[in-house]
């Protein structure tokens, strides 16, 4: 895969995709993600990116010129023929997990990061394949959202994290995961479940479906609504509204 991050502050990125998974990632050679000054489209002096708005108010606009060169000349690069441009904004459709899953599929992704007011509207509509959203809150820039969706796709990789590792973390289903412990088994009184301990793994596969269906149930009723439950998770979650109830 490879992702293309086009923004005016590169330095911004630099620190997350320098350690750890996504690191790890880029030295396996599962992703390839470069970090696109979008400066370096620009042509006069002052390589000016941004301008005032048409029709007054505060704030500035990122230039629709550069930005269009910039993803024209990274689609020719790539060598890809399913490039996808998105566009990081707070008017965006929500990023969740089956977007993440979705974008774990496609070989060039270009992500666009705005700044000031955001991006001239041309941008928008004959540009930008989809626009997204990290969530219903503004941010100063679209970097950190971009770090936020690149985190949440490579590890979504195939081959990337052992099938374990996502198959039963929320959201993989229609759930929320279970609570983990570790050692030690017991800490300032508080002890690990002991069927965890027990080396019974029909009784803890149980546990654990009932403790993600509780979880589920307090904390994301919404997600049960649309939730694709096996019989056996039926039954474990009437159980549980009976105790609650
Ligand atoms: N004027 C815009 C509006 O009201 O919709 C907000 C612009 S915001 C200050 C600057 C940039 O930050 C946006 O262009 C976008 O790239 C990024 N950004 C801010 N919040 C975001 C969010 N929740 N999700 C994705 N990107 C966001």
């Amino acid at each position: 895969m490879k992702i293309d991050v086009v923004t005016i502050f590169p330095g911004i990125l630099e620190g997350p995709f320098k350690e750890s998974m996504i690191k790890r990632a880029i030295d396996q050679g599962f992703v390839d993600i470069d970090l696109v000054d979008l400066r370096a489209y620009t042509h006069d002096r002052h390589r000016q990116v941004d301008d005032y708005p048409y029709g007054g108010g505060c704030g500035m606009v990122l230039k629709p010129e550069p930005l269009f060169e910039a993803v024209e000349d990274l689609k020719s690069h790539s060598g890809q023929n399913d490039s996808r441009v998105m566009l990081l904004t707070p008017q965006g459709r929500r990023f969740d997990q089956q977007r993440a899953r979705e974008f774990s599929k496609i070989n060039h992704l270009i992500l666009i990061c705005g700044r000031y007011e955001g991006v001239d509207e041309r941008v928008r509509s004959a540009l930008v394949d989809e626009e997204i959203s990290i969530g219903d809150y503004v941010m100063t820039g679209g970097e950190l959202a971009a770090a936020v969706v690149v985190d949440a796709v490579i590890r979504l990789l195939p081959g990337f994290l052992a099938e374990e590792a996502s198959g039963d973390e929320s959201f993989s289903g229609s759930l929320l995961e279970y609570p983990h412990y570790t050692r030690p088994p017991v800490y300032r009184g508080m002890e690990v479940p002991p069927v965890l301990m027990s080396g019974n793994h029909g009784e803890i596969a149980r546990w654990r479906r009932r403790q993600s269906l509780k979880r589920t149930l307090e904390r994301r009723p919404d997600l049960l609504k649309s939730a694709d439950l096996l019989p056996e998770e039926k039954e474990d979650l009437e159980e549980i509204k009976k105790q609650q109830s």
